[in-house]
Parts: C-alpha cells; sequence; structure tokens
C-alpha cells in the first residue's frame, strides 16, 4: 500500500496541514487507524501539557502540611492536615512504624 500526502483540517487551530505520506506510513505502522486532528503544533502544545501534568507535577502540587514528627521531633510535611489525635511521622519514622506494626 502506498501513501499521498493528504491536507487535513486541524481541529483547534483550523489550519490546514500535510499529512504527509510518511506520516501515514509511520501512522499505520503503529497501528492508528485515525487521521491526525491536529496540526504539528497544535500537538506538540498538547504533548507538552500533558506531559507536565503526567510526570508528576499534580503530585508535587498537592498542598503539603508542616507537621512536626511524633517520633523523632524534626519538622516535616504530611500531604494531609495533622490532627491532634493522631501522631504524625516524618516519611522515615513512618516507614520504620509500619514496618514494625503492619499498619
Ligand atoms: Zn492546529
Ligand atoms: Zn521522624
Amino acid at each position: 500500500m502506498s501513501f499521498t500526502d493528504k491536507s487535513l483540517q486541524c481541529a483547534d487551530c483550523g489550519v490546514t496541514f500535510t499529512f504527509t505520506a510518511e506520516e501515514q506510513e509511520f501512522h499505520q505502522s503503529k497501528g492508528f487507524t485515525n487521521e491526525p486532528r491536529r496540526c504539528q503544533s497544535c500537538r506538540q502544545a498538547r504533548k507538552s501539557q500533558r506531559n507536565s501534568f503526567g510526570s508528576g507535577g499534580s503530585r508535587y502540587d498537592r498542598q503539603m502540611f508542616p507537621a512536626v514528627c511524633a517520633e523523632c521531633g524534626i519538622d516535616t510535611q504530611v500531604p494531609f492536615e495533622p490532627r491532634e489525635d493522631r501522631p504524625v511521622y516524618c516519611s522515615s519514622c513512618y516507614n520504620k512504624t509500619k514496618g514494625n506494626s503492619r499498619w
């Protein structure tokens, strides 16, 4: 099967872009059946967006609360609001506790 360059319209910005024969071939080799819906620059923009979300970005955006470790007394941060009726541990003490008492 041979491919020919195709003109497609970007679903995002409406620009007409070329879905080249090589890209079509690459596409098919990956098992994709749908034509790309976005031009190169919109695809790139989406990709970098997804990367900043996907590579742990949202994880580090999570709010951290300052706390004092109930075990060794060092200042630490926990991903939840510390409550007075619950001891808070730094990560190393938490791991120790977890290992000992099988929480
Ligand atoms: Zn576009
Ligand atoms: Zn500790």
